[in-house]
């Protein structure tokens, strides 16, 4: 196949792209480099893989289009990565995630691409009064203005479905976590740490409780079930099926950072940011009844990458 993938050059989607390669698709990478970096995809021009890269915006419309003819399918991963950012800038998320995927869904529909794949979120489901939550829970009122854009993505893609007949797989992820990552929890433990190895701040009292899912069990997930489901809109949670706390996380990048005496602060309240859901966990049963066992539970995915990111970052040094 020959696919496009949004996002490509950032975590997520590097991985995503290493996996597409593997299994003998020919990837064009549309990422404008915001927070993308080429070197996740280096080895990939280095060993003459046939990955494209066109570094170009999605806000950009005139070059998506030049870019969709001859894709079978698009994963749609691009997006502000920043949930707090919306506490502070309030269109990033309307321009970046909403109006983003308009237009990607509209250059497929100029250029007759039939299949999109989405990175949408489990903060879809906002506070959710179920838990575990499975991907019928509803109604879905997201807390925050990145929560916001990743239902609205959801909806527009429905609505493409129904009226121009496109095919659809919307993946609602778990804390992503793994190798290349450049945000997120585990990333700003170990810059604070870097930045003071006496002391570690935690934002809210520590007992938030999140799923979590490993780069590589996420991105390998998403295609197997691109490729062995075929209802026109295909929908699955993606995470490892339990929770870790942030305390529990500290703990975790504390004790692989290997520093003998790290004071561990709490700043208190129940969340960390304003539109932050503290409580969020994810039933994951219709995923594994698809034949995906993933490799980490999220305490394992958030030591390896712990371990990981110490390395990447230099701890250290
Ligand atoms: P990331 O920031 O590493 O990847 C996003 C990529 O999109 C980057 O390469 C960036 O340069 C690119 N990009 C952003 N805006 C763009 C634009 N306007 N035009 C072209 N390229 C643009 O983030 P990630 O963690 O890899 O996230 C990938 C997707 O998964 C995102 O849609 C994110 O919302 C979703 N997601 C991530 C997590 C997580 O924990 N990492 C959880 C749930 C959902």
């Amino acid at each position: 196949m020959r696919i496009l993938v949004t996002g490509g050059a950032g975590f997520v989607g590097s991985h995503l792209v290493d996996i597409l390669v593997e299994d003998g698709n020919s990837v064009v990478v549309y990422d404008n480099l915001s927070s993308g970096k080429p070197h996740f995809l280096q080895h990939h021009l280095d060993q003459g893989s046939p990955v494209e890269i066109v570094k170009a915006d999605l806000l950009d419309l005139d070059t998506l289009k030049e870019n969709m003819p001859g894709i079978d399918i698009v994963f749609h991963l691009a997006a502000n990565p920043d949930i707090r950012l919306g506490t502070e800038v309030t269109d990033t998320d309307l321009k970046q995630g909403t109006i983003a995927t308009y237009n990607v869904l509209e250059a497929m529909r100029l250029a007759g691409t039939k299949k999109i794949a989405f990175a949408s979120s489990s903060v879809v489901y906002g506070e959710a009064s179920v838990m575990p939550t499975p991907e019928d829970y509803g109604p879905l009122f997201p807390i925050s203005l990145y929560g916001a854009s990743k239902l609205a993505g959801e909806g527009l893609i429905s609505a493409w479905v129904g009226t121009f007949s496109l095919q659809a797989w919307i993946f609602r992820f778990a804390n992503v976590v793994g190798e290349r990552g450049t945000h997120g929890v585990i990333f700003d433990f170990i810059h604070k740490l870097k930045n003071d190895p006496t002391r570690l701040e935690v934002l809210g009292d520590g007992n938030q409780a999140k799923s979590y899912i490993e780069v590589r069990d996420c991105a390998r997930s998403m295609y197997h079930l691109v490729c062995t489901t075929d209802a026109a809109i295909n929908y699955y949670n993606l995470g490892s099926g339990d929770v870790c706390s942030v305390r529990r996380i500290a703990e975790i990048v504390v004790e692989e950072s290997g520093l003998p005496e790290v004071s561990i602060e709490y700043t208190g309240g129940s969340r960390g940011w304003a539109g932050d859901v503290p409580q969020a966990s994810l039933a994951v049963d219709r995923m594994k009844d698809s034949g995906i066992t993933p490799t980490f539970d999220s305490e394992g995915s958030i030591r390896h990458t712990a371990r990981a990111l110490i390395e990447e970052i230099g701890l250290h040094d």
